[in-house]
């Protein structure tokens, strides 16, 4: 009987993206693979979009969007009160009562192999625990990311503040460039409940039976020795953890006849900046008027993705509405940049914009899909965290992998013009744009050799899949 294993990517796109690569990884290797995906509560069309669209590119794969849970839960972006603050508790709710649907359908199955969680799913643990089934992490961000977070479960015992109260001291973690305590993700500042919940899902990942990591060895390679050496779960054991990246889209679909592609087929070599910030990256309108400003000021090719600005600054998962770029951009910027620049509402193909040969820089918000496409296509990074642990993977980005630069503004209110101006030109013309590209270079060359047979990422699936009990069925699994 074909071994099965069931993926859970847990909520947005961000996280559902790498689980339908990993998905295929699986295929490549003769296991069955079904995603059984999670809609989110407030359902953005962007997320049906999204199934629909992975479903039709890869028959293979058995999708399932599980039914909401029983009671209904607060809406994402309120906690329990129906209009705390935090996005993260509501979301870590959700996916809490999402255990019963979820544990449902494992159970309408006739056999499962392994369950495969998202680094946010963790509370699915307790799923697979009842139904004696070998679990693992999908860790969807950088190793550095999960070094960090797991030694922060123990520094939170050994320290009397919170994490916010440390500003601009320095934290040191085995494996990674110091940063200031100001960097780690928002929701983790504050001694509250987002806090609690988040440090508790590090917590609980020593529990799974291996971490699945989207990176690669010369990538990340201290890191991956802190987190192999069991450096960075103090007094506790370190599950394998297994780099196994990059694993990014192939792109192709129906975006590959989007019409920004044939504008950049018309553009020279490395000559075009490309500026995307996630699924769920928006701007105010006075920092669309900064960077259309700086853009134009640069005289530099450039494609760009529009969004309109949230009306609820609070609501990350607020449904995309489509920009009005007249009320939005500065007047005649569209005039005065015609020919050599492009704005694309909402949404551009990403993975095929990157690879492209006329893309030549990438402003990124250090997501970490966008990163390693990013990393894969070749390409410098100017790095503009917005949210979540963005701000750690730009130090990782700029301190660590040395291929990119930081827009020092993410930390003020806007990035300014002559800034934007400043660094796009730098990275398309001078001489430390071109050794940061030919760096670029090597790391993609690097990111390739990773991934092919006898690469360290093919060579760590292969240890992963020894490890992967065999045939077991649910109630039947040996240690
Ligand atoms: N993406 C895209 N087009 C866009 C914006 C985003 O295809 O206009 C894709 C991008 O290629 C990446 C994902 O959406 O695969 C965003 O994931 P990431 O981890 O970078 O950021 P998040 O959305 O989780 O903040």
């Amino acid at each position: 009987m074909e071994r099965t294993v069931v993926l859970y990517p847990g909520l947005g796109v961000g996280h559902l993206v790498p689980m339908v690569e990993l998905a295929k990884v699986f295929l490549r290797h003769g296991l069955a693979v079904t995603v059984a995906a999670v809609k989110p509560p407030l359902d953005s069309p962007d997320f049906s979009a999204a199934v629909a669209r992975f479903a039709e590119c890869n028959p293979a794969i058995n999708f399932h969007v599980l039914p909401p849970p029983p009671p209904p839960p607060a809406p994402v972006g309120s906690g329990s009160d129906g209009k705390s603050a935090s996005p993260i508790v509501g979301m870590l709710g959700f996916l809490n009562a999402m255990n019963a649907p979820l544990r449902d359908f494992l159970c309408s199955l006739p056999s499962v192999d392994a369950l495969i969680v998202d680094m946010f799913c963790t509370d699915a643990l307790d799923v697979a625990s009842e139904l004696r089934l070998p679990v693992y992490v999908f860790f969807t961000s950088a190793a550095s990311d999960l070094a960090v977070f797991l030694h922060l479960t123990s520094m939170r015992d050994s320290i009397n503040t919170s994490f916010g109260e440390l500003g601009d001291s320095m934290i040191h973690i085995p494996g990674c460039p110091p940063f200031k305590a100001s960097e780690l993700p928002s929701d983790i500042l504050s001694d509250n409940e987002a806090s609690r919940l988040i440090l508790l899902m590090f917590r609980r990942h020593p529990e799974s039976r291996g971490i699945l990591v989207n990176t690669f060895e010369s990538l990340e390679t201290r890191a991956l020795r802190a987190l192999e050496d069991g450096l960075c779960v103090p007094g506790r054991a370190t599950p394998t953890v297994y780099s196994i990246g990059p694993i990014v889209s192939g792109g192709g679909g129906s975006d590959k006849d989007h019409d920004c592609l044939r504008w950049l087929d018309a553009q020279p070599d490395n000559s075009v900046v490309f500026l995307s910030f996630g699924s769920l990256g928006r701007f105010c309108k006075k920092q669309l008027e900064e960077i259309a400003i700086g853009l134009q000021k640069s005289e530099k090719r450039f494609l760009w993705v529009v969004r309109s600005p949230r009306i609820d600054e609070k609501n990350v998962f607020e449904p995309l509405a489509e920009p009005d770029l007249d009320a939005l951009l500065p007047a005649g910027f569209m005039e005065a940049t015609r020919g050599r620049g492009l704005v694309v509402k909402l949404w551009a193909p990403q993975v095929e914009v990157l690879r492209h040969r006329a893309t030549g820089a990438f402003v990124t918000h250090c997501g970490w899909n966008s990163t390693l496409e990013g990393i894969t296509a070749g390409l410098p990074l100017l790095c503009w965290p917005l949210y979540a642990e963005q701000r750690l993977n730009k130090v990782f980005v700029v301190e660590e992998m040395k291929l990119g630069v930081e827009m020092r503004g993410y930390d003020e209110e806007v990035v300014v013009a002559e800034e934007v101006e400043a660094k796009v030109r730098w990275v398309m013309e001078s001489e430390g744009g071109q050794a940061l590209r030919q760096r670029a270079a090597a790391v993609k060359d690097a990111a390739a050799q990773a991934i092919k047979e006898g690469g360290s990422s093919h060579a760590a699936f292969f240890k992963f899949l020894e490890d992967l009990p065999l045939q077991v069925s649910r109630g039947m699994v040996s240690a």
